[in-house]
């Protein structure tokens, strides 16, 4: 056993919504906690994000009587992936989320609320998104670190973590580097990495997803798997490295979202050749490669004031009418010198549209009451991009670390970005909304996991 000078029974590594939640639930549990952050202010990934969760069973829906279950969301994790993802992380997710939304709105006080506006669609077969209405990822990290704050929960900022102590499956404390190259070390009873995932290191990128090696990175810098590669240093298992999610529209160049819902609400994908490629409703991950195939690796959006007014109430739509990068076309000449494409094949693009129009097309898309866009329309330029990582440090049910030979380590735990989701391998099995959802529910259960270990009854 090592002496420290300064030890505390959790240490929390990473200050997104893993982490926050991870030291908000270890506290509950009665554990004295310290998080540490290596930026001098906490956004992470989780700032940049939307801020949606998606969650099973929530008191809200039982509100709205919607029919929701753990058991129907690990059905939707199963079939997504293909049967493909580890079924005790999924099983964890699924049984979790509900009590993790339940507990952080009763106990904590967030303010969530069910989204609406987000229908059941790219593999969720219930409404299940929940958010901050008004409110994207940058006030929920505010938020969860305002209640750390008020919990008297110690947050060190600016202190990376470059070392983890440990011998064979027991950690004892950790080494931090801070701006000026100090380095101190904390003693700890249990360890929990909620460092993110690796989607900022292009080496690690290009060695473990090469289709994705050339794809634009929209994420936090701090990405660069620390948490991962020093966990694999102490012989932690690494599983579905390949997994990701990747974005179709990242409006260019403004560098803000499309949300899905344009789409979903009947929005339609063109290329510089005036056609659609794809369907736009399969895979909200997986269309990322079907509009970096395209020429050029843009696309255009295509929709119109009717569905632009159902997406209204996003942050994401005001941000793109403040920024200019939603245009018109009120003809088919407009659109089609906006995007460079043959007015003929645009018009019979259009025409083809409207005939689908109640049916399903030749993508497989299935249009049933939507109604494809109409003149004047609405247009905003994407490209594809690289959001977040999925796969990293294989855990168990409980967010511990598990080991190449199988075993478990005694006092290590990891969540978020720094573990294996559940997208299954590669980059078609995301769920939208599953990064946040399993970022925080896995956190809760390594602050929970990490409390025990960290005081044995
Ligand atoms: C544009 C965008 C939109 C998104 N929208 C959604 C959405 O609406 N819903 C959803 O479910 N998912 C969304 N995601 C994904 C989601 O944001 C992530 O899955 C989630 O935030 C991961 O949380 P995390 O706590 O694991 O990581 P992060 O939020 O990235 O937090 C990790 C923290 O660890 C710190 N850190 C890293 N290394 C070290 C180190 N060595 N020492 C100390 N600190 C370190 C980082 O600085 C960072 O603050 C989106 C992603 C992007 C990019």
């Amino acid at each position: 056993m090592r002496e420290f000078e300064f030890a505390v029974p959790v240490v929390v590594v990473g200050g997104g919504a893993c982490g926050a939640v991870a030291a908000l639930a270890a506290d509950a549990a009665g554990a004295e906690v310290l998080l540490i952050e290596q930026d001098a202010k906490p956004t992470g990934t989780t700032a940049m994000s939307q801020g949606l969760m998606c969650a099973a069973g929530t008191a809200q829906q039982a509100l709205l009587g919607i029919d929701d279950s753990a058991d129907q969301l690990f059905a939707d994790i199963v079939a997504k992936t293909r049967g493909q993802t580890d079924p005790a992380i999924a099983r964890a997710i699924a049984d979790g989320s509900g009590p993790c939304l339940d507990w952080l709105s009763a106990d904590i006080g967030y303010p969530f609320e069910l989204d609406l506006g987000f229908r059941a669609a790219y593999g969720h077969s219930r409404q299940r998104l929940h958010g901050w209405p008004g409110h994207g990822g940058a006030d929920m990290v505010q938020f969860l670190h305002q209640k750390l704050a008020e919990r008297g929960i110690d947050v060190l900022m600016q202190a990376r973590l470059v070392e983890i102590i440990a011998d064979g499956d027991i950690v004892y404390g950790i080494i931090v580097e801070r701006p000026d190259g100090a380095r101190e070390a904390i003693g700890c009873g249990a360890l929990i990495l909620a460092c993110g995932g690796f989607a900022a290191n292009h080496a690690m990128v290009s060695a473990h997803m090469p289709e994705a090696a050339t794809a634009r990175h929209n994420g936090h810098e701090g990405n660069r798997g620390d948490g991962i590669r020093l966990g694999a240093d102490l012989g932690a298992a690494l599983a579905d490295m390949g997994s990701y999610q990747g974005y179709a529209m990242l409006a260019d160049p403004h560098g803000i979202t499309v949300p899905p819902g344009i789409l979903v609400e009947g929005g339609v994908l063109l290329n510089s050749a005036g056609r659609r490629f794809v369907d736009e409703v399969d895979d909200i991950a997986g269309m990322v490669h079907p509009v970096m195939a395209q020429p050029g690796g843009t696309a255009w959006v295509v929709f119109d004031a009717a569905i632009e007014a159902l997406c209204a109430y996003t942050l994401e739509v005001q941000a793109l009418r403040d920024t200019g990068a939603i245009r018109g076309a009120e003809n088919v000449g407009t659109l089609a010198t906006m995007i460079g494409a043959d007015p003929a094949v645009v018009a019979r693009t259009l025409a083809e549209l409207e005939a689908r129009a109640g049916a399903t097309d030749s993508f497989g898309r299935v249009w049933g009451k939507d109604r494809p866009p109409q003149f004047p329309l609405h247009v905003i330029k994407v490209c594809g991009a690289i959001y977040h990582t999925q796969g990293g440090l294989m855990i168990d049910g409980e967010a511990r670390v598990v080991r190449t030979d199988g075993s478990r380590f005694a006092n290590l735990f990891a969540g978020g970005g720094s573990a294996r989701g559940v997208s299954g391998p590669s980059y078609w099995g995301y769920l939208p909304a599953m990064g946040l959802g399993s970022a925080i529910t896995l956190g809760r259960i390594a602050g929970m996991s990490a409390a025990r270990a960290a005081m044995p009854t």
